[in-house]
């Protein structure tokens, strides 16, 4: 069976971006209003001579975004429960939000491995954003342009060992 890899994140840093990129088709719905993929969707990915099943999770469009955290977090925790590795997404030019800090509290009791990266990462503007995605304790972030191709062989050379 192929190896598994979960996309995760709050909306709109980038998911579906990078899960278009891997998958190399337009699979994913990407739009700038946040939580526009409403659905989870799976496809077959590639990255150099890595095959994988790829997951992306979705964000929930029309929603009480007080719903939203509970929401994610059912979703989230069946992705990684699913996935070999998950890769968890922060937008590095915006920097960490509370959403982001949750999302890695629930992630630090996971035994799935994880992959922080810091996407939308060209150019200078991310570079406060990557360091403090330090405190998250999820390790060094792998920046990461989803919408550029940048950093995909350092994302390649982090993922290679691990599935
Ligand atoms: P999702 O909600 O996490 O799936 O995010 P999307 O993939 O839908 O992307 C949200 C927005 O971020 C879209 O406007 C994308 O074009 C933009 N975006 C995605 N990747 C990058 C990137 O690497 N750099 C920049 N500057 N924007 C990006
Ligand atoms: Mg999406």
């Amino acid at each position: 069976r192929l190896p598994v890899i979960a996309i995760i994140g709050r909306p709109n840093v980038g998911k579906s971006t990078l899960f278009n990129r891997l998958v190399g088709k337009k699979l994913a719905l990407v739009d700038d209003r946040p939580g526009v993929t409403r659905d989870r969707r799976e496809a077959e990915g590639h990255l150099f001579d890595l095959d994988f099943k790829i997951i992306d999770t979705a964000g929930y469009e029309d929603e009480d975004p007080k719903s939203l955290p509970g929401r994610m977090r059912q979703q989230t925790e069946r992705a990684i429960s699913d996935a070999d590795v998950a890769l968890f997404m922060f937008d590095a030019r915006v920097g960490l939000t509370p959403l982001d800090e949750e999302i890695a509290r629930w992630l630090r009791g996971t035994e799935t491995p994880i992959i922080l990266v810091g996407n939308k990462a060209e150019g200078r503007a991310a570079e406060p954003g990557l360091y403090e995605s330090y405190k998250l304790g999820l390790g060094d972030p792998v920046p990461l342009s989803a919408e550029h191709g940048e950093g995909m062989a350092d994302l390649f050379q982090l993922l290679q060992p691990l599935i």
